[in-house]
């Protein structure tokens, strides 16, 4: 018996035809960069968020550069993003020219606590970047009331969270400009790298297209210093067919998550509380336990695969050291990192499985933590 963390192959078993008819139409229509696919996808994946433009890019961290630049973040600026995310977020910081500020995160939603943004501005702050953890909403309305109050950007890292609703609106549609990626283990995932940027602002949209196209605003002429990073015609046309079926899976991912929830009540884990499980749509569905790496291991050994997001919060890695945070700065982010375990979680892990995982860690919670 294995029981993998993540499954894609359950996924294309049941669009495998759809798929590959869609990747059919790009190969005869020859035409592979931009066009119709990719102008298609941005549209439908606009009106899903519920925003005016969607720009594809090749993938999600460049998505975040290019929102950044296009929003003014200069050399030397400061943005505030929580230590407790993957590192493409701080990455693209980084990529702008701009220093990463870090907070720390709320013990609930692993997403930024907004009361300690205010704190963290300075002369230099330019922007701030709330993260939807795990497919979790950040607590939007703090952001914008702090955004507006100081004047600051907000760039949504929306990257976990295709679908995930904040107040009754889709995240991805409260910022300046928010980012998606498409990554394979993403909740809308391509058959490879992809991102998108979306916003409402015409003309923060024109200058993102021109980022990512070369610094280009008219042919052959470089308006600035551009890169190329495009979201492929054929991930595009493949990705308006999975668009079709995102609330579906989501829905399947918060069942999971009840099940899971269900199961493991009672057992002294720290599990998803009542809150996360309405807002959610679990692209990791996380637990904190006392000796994690034992149980990592423990379930390794029973076929049960498992994966820590994230072991070295960003404010304690070596390429961030320049920046002199120490251990200790972000207790509640530490903490996490410590003891989360993310279990498996796609939309097509059935009962039984999550039966026998749950089974499996009160067997382990047993027998290496007798109470
Ligand atoms: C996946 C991810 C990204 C970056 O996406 P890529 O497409 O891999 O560049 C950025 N931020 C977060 C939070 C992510 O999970």
């Amino acid at each position: 018996m294995i029981i993998p963390c993540f499954d894609l192959s359950r996924q294309y078993d049941s669009i495998k035809e759809e798929v590959q008819k869609s990747v059919n139409d790009v190969f005869e229509s020859g035409r592979f960069i931009l066009g119709k696919n990719v102008e298609e996808f941005e549209r439908e994946f606009s009106s899903y968020i519920g925003v005016k433009h969607g720009i594809g890019v090749g993938n999600g961290t460049d998505a975040l550069h290019f929102a950044l630049v296009a929003s003014g973040v200069v050399l030397n600026d400061e943005v505030i993003v929580p230590s407790y995310t993957a590192t493409p977020s701080v990455l693209a910081i980084s990529h702008a020219g701009a220093k990463p500020v870090f907070v720390d995160i709320e013990p609930d939603s692993y997403c930024m606590d907004t009361s300690l943004v205010e704190k963290a501005i300075t002369k230099k702050t330019k922007a701030i970047m709330p993260v939807h953890l795990y497919g979790h909403p950040v607590d939007m309305k703090a952001v914008m009331e702090i955004a507006e109050k100081h004047s600051l950007k907000v760039i949504e890292d929306a990257s976990q969270a295709h679908g995930t609703e904040y107040r009754g609106k889709k995240v991805g549609c409260f910022g300046d400009a928010a980012c998606f990626s498409f990554y394979p283990t993403k909740n809308l995932n391509a058959f490879g790298d992809g991102g998108l940027v979306t916003t409402n602002d015409d003309s923060l949209a024109e200058e993102i297209r021109v980022c990512a196209s070369h610094g280009s605003k008219e042919k052959y002429k470089a308006a600035i210093i551009g890169v190329n990073s495009r979201l492929d015609a054929i991930q595009a046309a493949c990705l308006s067919v999975k668009l079709k079926y995102i609330d579906k899976w989501n829905a399947s991912r918060k069942e999971k998550a009840q099940t899971y929830n269900t199961l493991l009540a009672d057992t002294g884990i720290v599990i998803p509380s009542g809150d996360t499980l309405k807002k959610s749509v679990f692209h990791q569905y996380s637990i904190l336990v006392k000796n994690r790496d034992k149980l990592q291991e423990y379930l390794k050994s029973k076929g049960i695969s498992t994966m820590i997001y994230y072991p070295i919060p960003l404010h304690l890695q070596e390429a961030y050291s320049y920046l002199n945070y120490k251990k200790g700065d972000f207790p509640v982010t530490e903490k996490a990192a410590e003891d989360i375990i993310s279990l498996p979680m796609f939309p097509e892990l059935t009962t039984e499985e999550i039966k026998i995982i749950t089974n499996e860690i009160k067997t382990f919670l047993n027998v290496a933590l007798p109470l």
